[in-house]
C-alpha cells in the first residue's frame, strides 16, 4: 500500500524530531497532503495507527490539510487546476499540462509534550 510508506516516512520525520528536540510524546500532527499525493486521507489515518504503536507519536490526532492540484498549460500560457496528476487542461483540454504542486506531503505542525 502505497499510504503505507508514506505514513513510515512520517513517522521517521517525527522520530528524528523526538530525539533533536528531546520530547517524548506527540500529541498531534498536522500534516498536508496534496490532492495528487495518490494518499486517501482515510488510509493514511489507519496507517497512522499501525506504524506509530511504540513510537513518540502512538494515539497522537492525525490532521490532515488538503492541497489543491495545480499545474502550467503551455497552450493557455497560465496555472490551471488539476483534478488528476495526468488531467488534460480544464480551459482548453490539451493535454500539454506540467504538474507545478499538489503531489507535496509534509508535516506542517506538531503538538508535543
Ligand atoms: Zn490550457
Amino acid at each position: 500500500m502505497h499510504e503505507m510508506s508514506l505514513t513510515e516516512s512520517v513517522i521517521g520525520i517525527i522520530e528524528d524530531e523526538a530525539r533533536r528536540q528531546n520530547f517524548l510524546r506527540v500529541r498531534a500532527v498536522v500534516l498536508e497532503i496534496g490532492a495528487l499525493a495518490c494518499a486517501e486521507p482515510e488510509a493514511m489515518r489507519f496507517c497512522f495507527d499501525v506504524v506509530s504503536r511504540g513510537t513518540p507519536a502512538e494515539g497522537a490526532r492525525l490532521d490532515i490539510v488538503r492541497v489543491a492540484g495545480a499545474g502550467w498549460c503551455f497552450d493557455c500560457e497560465r496555472e490551471v487546476a488539476l483534478a488528476e496528476r495526468f488531467a488534460p487542461c480544464p480551459d482548453c483540454g490539451r493535454s500539454r499540462v506540467r504538474m507545478t504542486g499538489g503531489d507535496e506531503m509534509r508535516v506542517l505542525e506538531m503538538e508535543v509534550e
